[in-house]
């Protein structure tokens, strides 16, 4: 019924408990989930996890909040995500909230690794797993120039203003919402999710981070994600099951599930 389309189960403390949380899974009707890479270290346990369970497929990406970490290149993403069952290049994008000390000049590096990222996408017609964070317009900018929009993909765990997600539909994305949408304080991002269109929606947890009400500060999981569900629900004034519906389908057509099963 749910996909939980971004979530980090190679994390520790996620993995070391993985036969209890896919039960929960199945237990909330959640069944399948894409585990998303952020750095190249760890491609190989996040692709274990797809090969090994028959509902979990995975992407490959750099994320740009990690340093000191392998560089991709054009030919490394594309090499890696012509393995079975890898179905999206990412997470990858641009984070400037967290300069520690820097200008966004000095974050180069960072455009330049989602260039990177970019290409491989477009040279694999594979779909972006694209991060903003205090980056939105050079990230819209970045993806223009590079014809990101030949790729596809989603913004995921979406936090920006309705100018940002018109911007992303424009170029074709699809906008992810997370446990962020169940939080007290983001009324104006449930305004945002209002105006989404159904068929360019998904639903995800980022966990191990991010859990919705009532969980918010525990340690996330996917079977958490019906709650995303539920609240978008409530804003669309559907059943959680349509959104579940919705976002399933959107899901299987933008990373081709089938094809790579
Ligand atoms: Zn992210
Ligand atoms: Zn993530």
């Amino acid at each position: 019924m749910y996909v939980d389309s971004h979530c980090h189960l190679s994390f520790p403390e996620l993995h070391a408990r993985l036969d209890e949380i896919r039960a929960a899974m199945a237990a909330a009707d959640v069944d399948r989930a894409l585990c998303i890479c952020t750095t190249l270290e760890e491609f190989e346990s996040v692709h274990a996890l797809a090969m090994a369970h028959d509902n979990f497929w995975a992407s490959v990406g750099v994320h740009p909040d990690n340093e000191d970490v392998m560089e991709p290149t054009v030919g490394t993403l594309c090499e890696w995500a012509s393995r079975p069952r890898v179905v999206g290049i990412g997470e990858t994008g641009l984070d400037y909230y967290r300069l520690n000390g820097r200008s966004v000049a000095d974050m180069e590096w960072q455009r330049e690794r989602f260039r990177v990222h970019i290409r491989a996408a477009r040279g694999t017609a594979k779909p972006l797993i694209i991060h903003t964070r205090s980056s939105s317009e050079d990230t819209l900018a970045i993806l223009r120039e590079e014809g990101g929009e030949q790729a596809g993909g989603v913004f995921h765990c979406f936090t920006e203003t309705e100018a940002v997600a018109r911007a992303a539909l424009d170029l074709g994305f699809h906008i992810s919402f997370s446990g962020i949408l169940t939080f007290k304080n983001a009324a104006d991002l449930r305004d945002v999710a209002k105006f989404v269109p159904m068929d360019r929606l998904l639903i995800e947890t980022d966990s191990p981070y991010l859990a919705p009400v009532p969980y918010r500060g525990k340690v996330n999981q996917p079977a958490y994600v019906p709650h995303v569900a539920a609240q978008l629900a409530e804003l669309k004034g559907c059943s959680a099951e349509d959104i579940g519906r919705a976002t399933s389908a959107n899901f299987e057509r933008l990373f081709k599930v089938a094809e790579a099963a």
